[in-house]
C-alpha cells in the first residue's frame, strides 16, 4: 500500500493507510501498546495489541498498516500536531531494527550534556527538537536567498582555498598544498568585492573558516556565513538599508514557517522598532559608561559585556533587540575599509547586535584603486597576495559595500539556545571534529 505521511493521517479519517517511520516511544500495558511513530512531518499514536506490537524497541523502524481514528475527546494530545487521531494497527513490519540505545530520546528535551550530544550527533537529529533547530536554520539560509535574490543578487560560490591572509593572520588555518602552503577562508571578503565590479550584487552562503583558540558558546572554528556585497551606493547607509532589509525579511519567513519550532522553544523573534538604531562605537561606549560606570570609551571594540549593555540600552531606549554600531577605528580593520571623510580615524564600518551579541559585520569598502594600492602597501601586505582584488578596482568600480551574517549566531538567538554548537550540525572547534579530539 502507498505511504501516508504522519501529517496527512488527519485527514484519512476513517480509512486504512499505510505509515512507515521510526518508534519514537513506547507505552507497554502487556495487552494494549502505544507506540508514538515517527516521520519526517511529526509524530503520530499508533494502538496495537501486544502481540503485534510489544517485541518493538525505540528507533525501530516499521511499516504500520492501521485504521485512522478519531480519539474521544479526553484522550486527545494537545501537543501532538496529528493529537485528534490514532492509528489502529493491524499490521506490522520492522523494515530495520534499531540496536539498544545510548541515550534516551524518548523525552520532550534530551536530558544529556552538550559533549554527550554531540558525541551521538547521529542519533541527537533523530529527537524532534534537535531537528526543530535545523529546520528554522534552513529557513534562515531560505529566507536569505529569497531576500537577495528578490533584489536581483547574483549568488556565488566562494572558495575555500587561499593563496594569503590579507585580513589578519592570527585565526587562519594553514594547510599544506601540494610542495606549497595555502589557507583556508576566513571570508568571502575579497571575492565578493572584486565581482561586484562585474556583476554590480552578488551573495554567497558558504563555510568560513577561523583558528579561534578560544572555546566561547558563540565560536565555531568552522561557521556558515550569509554574505551579500552590491555597488553604485549612493551613501553607505544603504547597506545598512539592505541589512536591515534582509534580517526583516528572515524573520518574517521565520515567524511565517516555523511555528512549531518557535514554540518547542518558547522563542520568539526579536523585537524590531521602525527602524533599527544606529550608534557610533564612541556613542555607545559613552551610553555604556554612564549606564554601567564601566569606561570602555578608549577600546577599539566592544567587549561581550559592552555588547550586552549596548543590547539592553537597545531594547529599553528604542524597544529594539537590534542594533546597528558604526565607525570602529579606520587603523584596526582591514585595508579596503572606507574611512569616514568626516574624520578618518573611524571608519564606514557596521556591526548589527542582537540579544547581546554581535550577529554581523559590514560597512562601505574602499573602491579608488590608488588608495587601495597605498593601503596594501601601508597595511604591510605584499601586492601578489591581492593581484586579483587590485586587478578589479584598476579598470572602473563604483561605491560599494556589503555585510556578513552568521547563520549559527542568527539560529542560536532567534531560539535561545546556549551554545552557539547546538546550531551547527557538526560543530568543530579546538578540541572537537566530530568526535573529540583528545578521545583520538
Ligand atoms: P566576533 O567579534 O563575535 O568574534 P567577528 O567580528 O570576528 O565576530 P566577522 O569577521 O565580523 O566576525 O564575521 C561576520 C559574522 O560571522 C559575525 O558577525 C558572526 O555572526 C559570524 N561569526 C564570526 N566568527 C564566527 C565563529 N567563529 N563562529 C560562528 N560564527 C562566527
Ligand atoms: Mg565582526
Amino acid at each position: 500500500m502507498e505511504r501516508t505521511l504522519v501529517k496527512d493521517t488527519l485527514n484519512k479519517v476513517g480509512k486504512t493507510v499505510t505509515v512507515k517511520g521510526w518508534v519514537n516511544t513506547k507505552r507497554d500495558h502487556s495487552k494494549i501498546v502505544f507506540i508514538d511513530l515517527r516521520d519526517r512531518t511529526g509524530l503520530v499514536q499508533i494502538v496495537g495489541t501486544g502481540d503485534l506490537l510489544s517485541s518493538l524497541k525505540p528507533e525501530d523502524v516499521i511499516a504500520i498498516e492501521g485504521l485512522v481514528k478519531v480519539r474521544p475527546e479526553k484522550l486527545v494530545n494537545p501537543h501532538l500536531e496529528t493529537g485528534t487521531v490514532e492509528i489502529e494497527a493491524l499490521k506490522m513490519t520492522v523494515l530495520s531494527p534499531s540496536s539498544e540505545l545510548p541515550i534516551d530520546l524518548g523525552k520532550e528535551t534530551l536530558e544529556v550534556e552538550l559533549p554527550t550530544l554531540l558525541d551521538h550527533r547521529s542519533l541527537s537529529f533523530r529527537h524532534p527538537k534537535i531537528q526543530a533547530i535545523f529546520k528554522l536554520q534552513a529557513v534562515v539560509i531560505d529566507a536569505f536567498r529569497k531576500a537577495m535574490v528578490a533584489k536581483d543578487f547574483l549568488e556565488f560560490q566562494a572558495p575555500a582555498i587561499i593563496n594569503a591572509v590579507p585580513e589578519g593572520g592570527a585565526e587562519v588555518f594553514k594547510v599544506k598544498y601540494f610542495d606549497k602552503e595555502a589557507y583556508l577562508s576566513q571570508s568571502p571578503q575579497l571575492y565578493k568585492s572584486l565581482l561586484t565590479t562585474a556583476f554590480e550584487r552578488v551573495f554567497s552562503v558558504n563555510q568560513m573558516f577561523r583558528a579561534e583558540p578560544s572555546t566561547t558558546s558563540r565560536h565555531l572554528t568552522e561557521a556558515t556565513s550569509l554574505d551579500a556585497e552590491f555597488n553604485f551606493l549612493e551613501s553607505w547607509e544603504d547597506v545598512l538599508d539592505m541589512e536591515e532589509y534582509v534580517v526583516r525579511f528572515i524573520f518574517k519567513e521565520v515567524e511565517e514557517r516555523c511555528q512549531k519550532e518557535l514554540a518547542l522553544f518558547e522563542a520568539t523573534i526579536p523585537l524590531m522598532s521602525n527602524k533599527f538604531p544606529i550608534l557610533k562605537l564612541r556613542e555607545a561606549q559613552e551610553i555604556i559608561f554612564k549606564r554601567t560606570g564601566r569606561d570602555c570609551r578608549e577600546e577599539k571594540d566592544l567587549a561581550p559585556e559592552d555588547e550586552r549593555e549596548i543590547c539592553a540600552w537597545a531594547k529599553e531606549e528604542k524597544g529594539s533587540d537590534l542594533i546597528f554600531v558604526s565607525h570602529f577605528l579606520t587603523k584596526k580593520k582591514p585595508f579596503y575599509v572606507y574611512p569616514d571623510p568626516a574624520d578618518p580615524t573611524y571608519c564606514l564600518s557596521v556591526d548589527l547586535l542582537c540579544r547581546g551579541v554581535e550577529w554581523s559585520s559590514g560597512g562601505q569598502r574602499l573602491n579608488d584603486y590608488d588608495t587601495i594600492l597605498k593601503n596594501v602597501k601601508e597595511w604591510g601586505l605584499q601586492e601578489e597576495d591581492v593581484a586579483l582584488y587590485l586587478q578589479a578596482f584598476k579598470y572602473g568600480s563604483p561605491q560599494l559595500g556589503g555585510f556578513a551574517l552568521g547563520a549559527e549566531r542568527i539560529t542560536m538567538y532567534i531560539l535561545g539556545l546556549k551554545n552557539v554548537r547546538e546550531a551547527s550540525m557538526f560543530p568543530r572547534d579546538m578540541e572537537r571534529i566530530d568526535i573529540h579530539l583528545s578521545a583520538q
